[in-house]
């Protein structure tokens, strides 16, 4: 029997903050030189807004969830507040969480869902379907106004395995499931997911769903979309089941409106997924590349011959030099160039070969190999950046990630575009660091974290590098999200990239599935 723990994160932090490091004393040196330490004050008591919502109301959910199942004290509201994004902490650290919903619903099933669904149509409740709370978009920021109360659906307590098949290797997860929970229970069964974001520890399965989102070993085992065989969706004009074979020409792929609709269309209540056998061997390593072009070009030159790696990013040469910025290697024999991971997971002789084949690939275009070692820090340190965001934040520093795609031949227009609409946009001593975070046979992502020293308004400050940063994107022609989704903050330039045609038909299915609007009013759809 698997148990599962759920550790809420902090209310104005990452994760738990007891896992937390603090800021090693050799980061701080650097940062002092780069930025200047400027210790924040002690974070600001939050301040939560009178719940704004009838009594009564609140008594016709308890009917119908049970009271356990309808929470409306502070700890609970607080909890469900926004989501991750530096503006999002910004705004809890300085005490305002006035986006808060008046009530937290905990369904335990389907039906339950449903049941709320049809309470918040007769009622005109606005409903915010809720999974781990890590959304960098503002797709959990729904508008309020014009409604009867803003309510949270939590989905903690669907975290069940529902079903695995061994013959087709798919298995049925509930949405609730956080990233580690579902590994743990498909690794009873000698199975894995392979989907590791950044934000894994705490993402969970509907929102991987919900935001299409990609991991960090997706050229191996796929983006969260590629690896859903089938969903089951709560909609407020009744259930849509979608997924009754493993490929088919009957129509448009409905899946393809559910996956990304980020809880406007319906709240997925279950994912019937592929998985894979649990891997025997899983291996890390690094190269070195001469520049971030030929690392780049290297990466091209994979994925068009077919031998991608489970994991493969490259960092440019900012991004190398600060993660090699420690005292004991710098001007040391990994120092300089381009850094590259790569990873293979999976069977024994299936991992040898591949490895083989590309490092005989990767050799010969002109990289050098750095062993395991680069690699296992990699691994080990890979689900830490946010915690290190937080301490940043503490001393006074603006961190901040972004991302896009293109095609490959429009790689280095939209590098160097998208860099400097930041380093203008914010000035002189910002720190833009770039990797490609995933590729592709026809191109890549590009994924930027941003460090500059906090001004007086730190969020006004952010918006207005993210806008200058979005409107590159789109005079590059690339597209405004990767992987991070839409929410409310990328709204405008999703107009821009699909057009009026694209918005309209955002729009008619809205209308169909959710007439009177109670979804997520005000996320995803321009
Ligand atoms: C530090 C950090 C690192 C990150 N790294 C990555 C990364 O590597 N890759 C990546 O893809 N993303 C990453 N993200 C973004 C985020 O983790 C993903 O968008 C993730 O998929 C969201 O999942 P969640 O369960 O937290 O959803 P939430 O944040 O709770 O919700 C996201 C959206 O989906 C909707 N939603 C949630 N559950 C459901 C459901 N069951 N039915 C319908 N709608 C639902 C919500 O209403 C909301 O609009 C990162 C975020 C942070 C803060």
């Amino acid at each position: 029997m698997v148990k599962i723990e759920t550790v809420e994160m902090h209310p104005q932090r990452w994760g738990d903050p007891a896992a937390a490091a603090p800021l090693p004393e050799s980061a701080r040196g650097l940062i002092e030189m780069a930025f200047g330490i400027d210790e924040r004050p002690a974070v600001a008591e939050v301040v939560l807004p009178e719940a704004d919502i009838d009594p009564a109301l609140l008594d016709g959910l308890r009917d119908l969830l049970g009271p356990d199942h309808v929470l409306t004290d502070d700890e609970a509201r607080r909890l469900r507040t926004r989501g991750k994004s530096t503006p999002d902490l910004l705004r809890a650290r300085t005490g305002d969480l006035s986006d808060a919903p008046d009530a937290v619903l905990r369904p335990g099933t389907h039906e339950d869902v449903a049941g709320i669904l049809a309470f918040a149509v007769e009622h005109h409740l606005a409903v915010v379907p809720f999974g781990g709370g890590t959304s960098v978009t503002g797709g959990l920021v729904a508008r309020r106004e014009g409604y009867a109360g803003l309510l949270s659906l939590d989905l903690l307590r669907m975290k069940r395995l529902l079903a695995v098949d061994h013959v087709s290797m798919t298995a049925v997860l509930e949405p609730g499931l956080r990233g580690p929970e579902a590994e743990a229970l498909l690794a009873a069964e000698g199975l894995t997911l392979g989907h590791y974001p950044q934000s894994f520890e705490y993402a969970t399965i509907g929102g991987f769903a919900a935001t299409r989102s990609s991991g960090q070993s997706s050229a191996g085992y796929g983006r969260f979309d590629a690896l859903v065989v089938g969903l089951r969706v709560a909609t407020p004009v009744g259930e849509l089941v979608l997924g009754s074979a493993p490929a088919n020409a009957a129509g448009p792929d409905l899946r393809e409106l559910v996956l990304g609709s980020e809880g406007t269309f319906g709240v997925i209540t279950s994912v019937t997924v592929r998985v894979r056998k649990l891997p025997a061997r899983k291996v890390y390593e690094g190269w070195r590349w001469p520049s971030f072009e030929t690392g780049a070009d290297a990466m091209r030159t994979l994925a068009q011959s077919g031998l991608l790696p489970t994991v493969i990013r490259l960092s440019d040469e900012s991004e190398t030099a600060i993660n090699l910025a420690r005292p004991d290697e710098i001007g040391g024999e990994t120092a300089g160039g381009c850094m590259m991971i790569t990873g293979y997971e999976g069977e024994l002789g299936v991992v040898a070969a591949r490895r083989r084949e590309v490092s005989d690939l990767l050799t010969g275009l002109g990289g050098v190999c750095l062993g395991e070692e680069p690699g296992r820090s990699w691994s080990h340190g890979r689900f830490n950046a946010p915690y290190l965001r937080d301490s940043l934040l503490d001393v006074g520093v603006l961190v901040e990630t972004l991302e896009t795609a293109t095609f490959w031949s429009n790689r280095d227009r939209l590098y160097a575009d998208v860099k400097a609409a930041l380093e203008t946009t914010l000035g002189e001593g910002t720190l833009v660091l770039c990797h490609i975070s995933h590729v592709y046979e026809t191109g890549c992502s590009l994924y930027f974290t941003v460090a500059t020293k906090e001004g007086p308004e730190p969020v006004e400050q952010w918006l207005k590098a993210k806008a200058a940063a979005s409107d590159a994107m789109m005079a590059a022609g690339a597209t405004i999200t990767h992987h991070h989704a839409v929410g409310t903050d990328h709204k405008p330039w999703l107009a821009m990239e699909i057009g009026e045609v694209g918005v309209s038909i955002l729009r008619a299915v809205k209308a169909d599935l959710d007439p009177s609007g109670v979804l997520n009013p005000g996320v995803l759809i321009p």
